[in-house]
C-alpha cells in the first residue's frame, strides 16, 4: 500500500493553477475558493523571492514540495487582491509544453474493447502500456476552439483523459515514490482524426494537428487529490453523456506508468502524461458518431473541474 506523502485537509483556498490573459497580458494563478477571482502568481511570490518565473511551466520548474508549504501562509493572509475570474480569457494551463505530450493508447480495458478499426488494433488489452506522443505546441484552453481542417478528414473524436504533470525531474522512479514526482492534474481532450489515424501505422499525425489538445481549465495541486488517484470521469458532446468511468479502472495506473516510463529515460518538471480514454469514443458506435462544427465537447473529472471546447 502507497503511503499518502499529504494529508488532504481544507484550507481557506483551492490549490487550483490557472494561467490566462488578462488586460492584453499573460498570468498565472490561484483561483480563489468561490470560483469569483484569481490571485496572481507574481503577488504571492513576490513575498518570497527576488524574481518570479513568468508563467506556470516555469513555476513548475522551480517548484518543490516545500514551496507549497511556503505560499500556504501568504495565501492565508488573504491580503492580496485577486482578479474577477470573469475577467480573464483563461489559457491551457501550458500553452507551450517544452515536449512532445505523452500519451498511452488503450488503457482502459473497455476502451481496448471498442477498438477493432484501428490498424494495430485489435481489441485485445495490451501486455505492455502503448506508448505514443502528440505535437500540443500550442496546447488550446477552456472554451477554445477545435478547428477541423475539413479539406484534410471528416472523422474528429474526443477523448477525455486524466493528465498527469509531472513536477521535478527523475529517472528509475520507483512505482512507490511516483506520487514525489507529480506537481498536479488536469483534464485534457485528446482530439484525434481517426481516418489520419487510420492511414498511418502510427498514431502520431492524426492527434497532433493544430488545436487538437485542449487542456484545463486548470491544474489541482496533488495536494487536493488523494493518492492513488480514484475519480470519475466524463465526457458529453452535446450535453449527451458519450464515457462514463473512474480512474480506477486505468489498466496501467500512474505509479505504474510513471515508474515504466522513466525506465532510461528522464521525465521532467512540466512534462504532461496523458493516461488514456475510457470506452464511449466516436469511433465504438456503429455507426460511428464524430465531431461536427458547432458541437460543444464537456471533459470533467471529479475534483478536478469541466474543460469545455467548441468544435469550429
Ligand atoms: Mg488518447
Amino acid at each position: 500500500m502507497l503511503k499518502y506523502k499529504y494529508i488532504i485537509r481544507e484550507r481557506g483556498f483551492h490549490m487550483k493553477f490557472i494561467s490566462y490573459i488578462y488586460k492584453g497580458n499573460e498570468g498565472y494563478g490561484i483561483v480563489d475558493k468561490s470560483n469569483n477571482s484569481i490571485i496572481p502568481m507574481k503577488s504571492i511570490l513576490t513575498y518570497l523571492y527576488k524574481e518570479t518565473p513568468k508563467n506556470l511551466l516555469e513555476f513548475i520548474e522551480i517548484y518543490s514540495d516545500t514551496l507549497i508549504e511556503d505560499i500556504e501562509p501568504v495565501l492565508s493572509k488573504g491580503n492580496i487582491k485577486g482578479i474577477p475570474y470573469d475577467d480573464v480569457k483563461i489559457t491551457a494551463p501550458i500553452p507551450h509544453p517544452r515536449r512532445n505530450v505523452f500519451c498511452l493508447g488503450k488503457n482502459y480495458k473497455e476502451h481496448a474493447m471498442e477498438i477493432k478499426s484501428l490498424p494495430s488494433g485489435n481489441s485485445e488489452i495490451p501486455e505492455y502500456p502503448i506508448y505514443f506522443t502528440k505535437v500540443a505546441d500550442p496546447c488550446i484552453g477552456h472554451m477554445d476552439k477545435v478547428i477541423i481542417p475539413k479539406e484534410y478528414t471528416d472523422n474528429i473524436d474526443y477523448e477525455v483523459e486524466l493528465a498527469v504533470i509531472i513536477g521535478k525531474d527523475g529517472k528509475d522512479i520507483p512505482a512507490e515514490k511516483a506520487e514525489e514526482y507529480i506537481f498536479g492534474y488536469t483534464i485534457a481532450n485528446d482530439i484525434t482524426a481517426r481516418d489520419i489515424q487510420k492511414k498511418h501505422s502510427q498514431w502520431f499525425k492524426g492527434k497532433s494537428l493544430d488545436t487538437f489538445t485542449p487542456m484545463g481549465p486548470y491544474i489541482v495541486h496533488k495536494s487536493e487529490i488523494e493518492f492513488p488517484v480514484e475519480l470519475d470521469i466524463i465526457s458529453k458532446v452535446n450535453g449527451e453523456i458519450r464515457q462514463s468511468s473512474n480512474t480506477r479502472e486505468l489498466i496501467f495506473d500512474i505509479p505504474y506508468i510513471i515508474s515504466d516510463l522513466s525506465k532510461g529515460l528522464t521525465l521532467r518538471a512540466g512534462d504532461i502524461i496523458l493516461t488514456g480514454t475510457p470506452k464511449g469514443v466516436g469511433m465504438g458506435f456503429n455507426p460511428p458518431r464524430f465531431l461536427k462544427s458547432g458541437d460543444i465537447v464537456e471533459c470533467y473529472i471529479e475534483k478536478i473541474g469541466t474543460l469545455v471546447n467548441i468544435i469550429e
